[in-house]
C-alpha cells in the first residue's frame, strides 16, 4: 500500500516552472530519498505535499486520500529549523511546541526525547547543544504525536560527519518501528546510506525513480586487469555481448546491459586464449555516478 501518491503535480513561481508535472508513489514502511541538484524542485515538492504551497495543477493523496487536516497529524515534518528558545531546554522548549501544535502529549516528551538520544540532556539549555543535538531536537519535535510519516528536508545540512552518521542511525532506528520517511537530500552518499527507495529530480522532472538498487545498477561494470592491458583489450573486444570496454589507469572497465555480464565466463574466455587474469572484480555502479549521468546535459 502506498502511504503518498503524486499525480502531475506542477508549480510555477512566475516564469520559474519549479515542478513540471511530477508523479510517484512512496510505499508504506520505505525510507524514501528525493534526491536532486540545487533548485530542482525539491523544497517546492515536499511544501506542497505538507500543504504548505498550492500546486497550480495536479492531485496528490496521503493514505489513499486527499490531504486533509486529520491526516496531517500523521505526518510529521521538518521542512526548516524551528525557533527554539535558545535559554530554555530541550523539554520546555518541546512543551512549548507541543501546546502550539496540539501534537502528541505532555507525557510524551521524555519519549521522543529518548528516541533521539538526548534524555540525558533533556534539562540543557537549548543553547549549549551542538548542532546535531539541535537538529536531533527538531525531529524530536516533528515525532510529538506519533506520526505515522515523517518528512525531512536535508536533515544533515551543515552536520559534522558524527552529526551525520547521528542523523543517519535515528532514522534507521524509526524505520525499523514502522515509521514510513520521506527525505529530500542533494548528499547523494547520505541517500545511498540510508534510503531503500530513491526519486531524482532534475529541472522540475522526474526522471528516475525507484529502489535504489533498481535506479542504481542499470548496468554491469567488471573491472578486469593483466599484466598486457592492450592484448586484455583485444581479446575482450571480441567477446560477445559486450557493451563497452574502457581503460581506467592499470585496469579495464567492461559494461554491458544489467545480468550480462558473467566474470567466471569471461575469466575462462581469457584463461583459454593464454591471458591471465590478475583482478576480476563486479562494481556497483554508485549512485553518485549514476545521479550524474541522470542529470548532466
Ligand atoms: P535547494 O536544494 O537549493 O533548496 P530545491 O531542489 O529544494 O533546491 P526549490 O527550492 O524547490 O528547489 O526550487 C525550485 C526552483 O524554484 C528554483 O529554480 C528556485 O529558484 C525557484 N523558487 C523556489 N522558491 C521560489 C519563490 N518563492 N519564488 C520564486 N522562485 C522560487
Amino acid at each position: 500500500m502506498d502511504v503518498l501518491v503524486l499525480d502531475s503535480i506542477a508549480k510555477a513561481y512566475g516564469p520559474v516552472k519549479a515542478l513540471k508535472g511530477v508523479s510517484l508513489s512512496v510505499p508504506r514502511g520505505t525510507v524514501y530519498g528525493i534526491l536532486g541538484p540545487n533548485g530542482s524542485g525539491k523544497t517546492t515538492l515536499l511544501s506542497i505535499i505538507l500543504d504548505v504551497l498550492a500546486a497550480d495543477n495536479g492531485n496528490y493523496s496521503w493514505f489513499g486520500n486527499p490531504g486533509s487536516k486529520e491526516q496531517r497529524k500523521q505526518i510529521g515534518s521538518l521542512l526548516e529549523t524551528p525557533n527554539f528558545y535558545h535559554y530554555l531546554s530541550a523539554v520546555n522548549n518541546l512543551k512549548i511546541t507541543q501546546s502550539i501544535s496540539g501534537r502528541g502529549s505532555l507525557d510524551e516528551i521524555h519519549e521522543v526525547l529518548k528516541t533521539v538520544n538526548l534524555y540525558e540532556r533533556r534539562n540543557s539549555r537549548f543553547s549549549s547543544y551542538s548542532l546535531g543535538m539541535k537538529q536531533r531536537l527538531a525531529i524530536a519535535a516533528a515525532l510529538l504525536g506519533s506520526p505515522k510519516v515523517l518528512v525531512l528536508d536535508e536533515p544533515t545540512n551543515g552536520l559534522d560527519p558524527v552529526g551525520i552518521a547521528e542523523i543517519r542511525e535515528l532514522i534507521k532506528l524509526l524505520s525499523e518501528k514502522g515509521t514510513t520517511i520521506i527525505i529530500a537530500s542533494h548528499l547523494l552518499d547520505e541517500v545511498e546510506k540510508v534510503c531503500t527507495h530513491v526519486a531524482i529530480l532534475k529541472t522540475g522532472n522526474l526522471i528516475a525513480q525507484g529502489t535504489v538498487e533498481e535506479v542504481l545498477a542499470d548496468e554491469d561494470v567488471l573491472e578486469i586487469a593483466a599484466s598486457d592491458l592492450d592484448e586484455l583489450t583485444r581479446l575482450l573486444s571480441a567477446y560477445e555481448g559486450i557493451g563497452s570496454l574502457e581503460r581506467g589507469g592499470h585496469i579495464l572497465l567492461v559494461k554491458g546491459p544489467k545480468g550480462s555480464l558473467d566474470p567466471a565466463a569471461i575469466n575462462a574466455y581469457c584463461q583459454y586464449a593464454g591471458i591471465s587474469v590478475h583482478h576480476l572484480a563486479m562494481r556497483k555502479k554508485r549512485l553518485e555516478a549514476r545521479f550524474f549521468e541522470l542529470t548532466s546535459n
